[in-house]
């Protein structure tokens, strides 16, 4: 009987535990194929470094068919969302980015609300580890932007889904746009006490260090950079726009694209993940739609 009321005990924590990791996710987002090979990579890793979450990631109905089979052979849930755009060229032309405005679509992470709490990532993103404990923080909880450190980078951040969230934002979006165009400036004007209320909310740089701001400080790169857990290839020029040769596995450079040794070795680890593990599947699923 001992041994029963253990195994009782045992299974109560079991169905605890299980309940848990499925009522938290990682969300990524990805409007068209391209960023989906990102977003591919980032599921990868998060599924490399063993997470015991759930991951999710919003597309709208530009993906196409065959990429959704992709994706979910990856991801435990694909959602259509869609398409949102700030529709803000006058900013996101200072911000060099006109692509950013569709990053609206972000807000909708905050619709998953069988979720009780997640953390969302970009399609650029990339971890080194395992970085579960994320779920331990609280909405809002992200990193400091390396442009501008009084604001965050909306890059990597926890957050509770939840549909009176939403419509604010929504509403907030509505009525005072977002300085910078993209979802960034919207997030840091609306969770504007971010900088001052609470430090438990600011994540600590090296879960969304962007792989440029490297050089900005190299000495604290060279003392901090080895504890890194995620890499955010932040910027106009994404891994996929690099060429990769395949023999030497090396990240190849031309005219249209810079790195330095840091950068480069991050680019590689981004590579070794997608040639070993999406690659394949693309294939597979290239092959299975030609067949048909
Ligand atoms: N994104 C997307 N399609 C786009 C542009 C952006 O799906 O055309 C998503 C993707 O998840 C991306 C995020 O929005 O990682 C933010 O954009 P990006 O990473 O390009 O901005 P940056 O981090 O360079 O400021
Ligand atoms: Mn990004």
């Amino acid at each position: 009987t001992v041994i029963c009321i253990l195994q009782q005990i045992l299974r109560r924590f079991g169905d605890w535990f299980l309940f848990l990791v499925t009522d938290q996710a990682f969300v990524t987002l990805a409007t068209d194929d391209v960023y989906c090979q990102g977003a591919l990579v980032l599921g990868q890793s998060l599924r490399n470094h063993t997470t015991s979450r759930k991951l999710a990631v919003l597309i709208t109905p530009e993906v196409s068919s065959g990429m959704r089979s992709v994706l979910r052979s990856v991801f435990d849930e694909v959602t259509e969302v869609d398409a949102l755009d700030s529709a803000d060229s006058v900013r996101l032309a200072l911000l060099q980015r006109p692509e950013l405005g569709v990053t609206f679509t972000k807000l909708h992470c905050w619709t998953l609300t069988h979720y009780s709490k997640c953390v969302f990532m970009d399609a650029d993103t990339l971890v080194l580890c395992n970085v579960d404990e994320l779920f331990d923080r609280e909405e809002f909880s992200a990193a400091p932007d390396s442009g501008w450190p009084d604001c965050f980078n909306s890059g990597v951040f926890v957050f509770r889904p939840s549909l009176k969230t939403y419509n604010l934002l929504l509403q907030f979006a509505a009525e005072h746009g977002s300085f910078d165009g993209g979802d960034q400036g919207l997030l840091n004007s609306f969770f504007s006490n971010w900088a001052t209320a609470d430090i438990g909310k600011h994540l600590p740089f090296i879960y969304n260090l962007s792989s440029s701001a490297v050089y900005s400080y190299v000495p604290a790169f060279n003392h901090f950079g080895r504890d890194t857990k995620v890499v955010h290839f932040l910027g106009a020029t994404k891994p996929w726009n690099y060429k990769y040769n395949l023999q030497t596995k090396r990240v190849m450079q031309d005219g249209t694209t810079s790195g330095s040794f840091h950068q480069l070795s991050f680019l590689a680890l981004w590579w070794n993940i997608y040639s070993a593990s999406i690659l394949p599947l693309l294939e597979k699923f290239q092959k299975m739609e030609e067949s048909e």
